[in-house]
C-alpha cells in the first residue's frame, strides 16, 4: 500500500487468559488504511470493535502483534512515547461528543493545540477555520449545550483535528443523532478526510453510512472481513 498510515498486525487480545472464561476478542487481526482512505469497521455488539479501536489509537495494548502508525512500530514502546504519538498523530470522536461542558466551541477545539504547545492566537485561528469548514463558525461561541447534537458532533470532529492527525478512529460517531443529521454529519466527516489526507477507520451500525467509505470490514472471530 502506499502511504500506509495505520497497520496493524497480527493482532491478538483476549480477556480472563488461562481461565475458562476466556474471552478470545482479536485473533491473528490485520489492517493497512492509508493516507485518504476511510474504512467503514461493522461489527455486533460485543465483537470487540472497541477493542479494535483502544489498541489502534494507543489507548490499550494487545497481547501481541505490531502497532504502526506511518510508518513508526509503536508496539512495546514506553507510555511516554506512545502518549506522545496519540497526541500527534490521532484524533477521536466518540458517540458522545464529549466536549468540556463550560468551555465554547472554539475554545474546545483550542485546547488541546494550548497542551501541545502551539501559540493561543494560532489555535485560535486553526480552531475558526475548522468551524468555518464544517460550517457552524457563526456558533463558535456557543457553549456546548446551547448547540444541536449534530452541531455537537461537527465541533467533536474539529476537536479531534485540531493537531492535524495522521489518523481519525471514530466509535459510532453519528449513533446519537436523527438519521436526517447523521446523514449530514457523516458527509462532512467525508470531505474532511477527503480535505486532509486522513486516514479514517469508522465503527458504525449503520450499514446505508458504511457503504459510502471506500471499503467495508467486518470484525468476525477476532479478524477482518472485508465485505
Ligand atoms: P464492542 O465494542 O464490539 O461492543 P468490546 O471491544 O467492548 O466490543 O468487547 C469485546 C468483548 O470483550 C466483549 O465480550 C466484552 O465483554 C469483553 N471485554 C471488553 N473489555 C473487557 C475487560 N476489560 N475485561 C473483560 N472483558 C472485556
Amino acid at each position: 500500500m502506499n502511504d500506509p498510515v495505520l497497520q496493524l498486525q497480527g493482532l491478538f487480545k483476549s480477556y480472563g487468559a488461562g481461565s475458562p472464561a476466556e474471552i478470545r476478542v482479536l485473533q491473528d487481526l490485520d489492517l493497512d488504511v492509508g493516507k485518504g482512505e476511510a474504512v467503514a469497521l461493522v461489527a455486533p455488539s460485543g465483537a470487540g470493535k472497541s477493542t479494535l479501536l483502544h489498541i489502534a489509537g494507543l489507548l490499550d495494548v494487545a497481547d501481541r502483534g505490531e502497532v504502526r502508525i506511518g510508518g513508526v512500530d509503536l508496539t512495546g514502546k514506553s507510555d511516554r512515547a506512545r502518549t506522545a504519538a496519540r497526541r500527534r498523530d490521532i484524533g477521536f470522536v466518540y458517540q458522545f461528543h464529549h466536549l468540556l461542558p463550560e468551555f465554547s466551541a472554539l475554545e474546545n477545539i483550542v485546547l488541546p493545540q494550548l497542551a501541545n504547545g502551539i501559540a493561543e492566537r494560532q489555535a485560535r485561528e486553526r480552531a475558526l477555520q475548522l468551524l468555518e469548514r464544517v460550517g457552524i463558525a457563526a456558533r463558535a461561541d456557543h457553549r456546548p449545550a446551547a448547540l444541536s447534537g449534530g452541531e455537537q458532533q461537527r465541533v467533536a470532529f474539529c476537536r479531534a483535528l485540531a493537531n492535524a492527525p495522521r489518523l481519525l478512529l471514530a466509535d459510532e460517531p453519528t449513533g446519537n443523532l436523527d438519521p436526517a443529521t447523521s446523514d449530514q454529519v457523516f458527509d462532512t466527516m467525508m470531505a474532511l478526510v477527503a480535505d486532509t489526507g486522513l486516514a479514517a477507520v469508522i465503527a458504525t451500525h449503520n450499514l446505508e453510512l458504511a457503504a459510502r467509505m471506500d471499503r467495508v470490514l467486518r470484525l468476525e472471530n477476532g479478524r477482518l472481513i472485508e465485505i
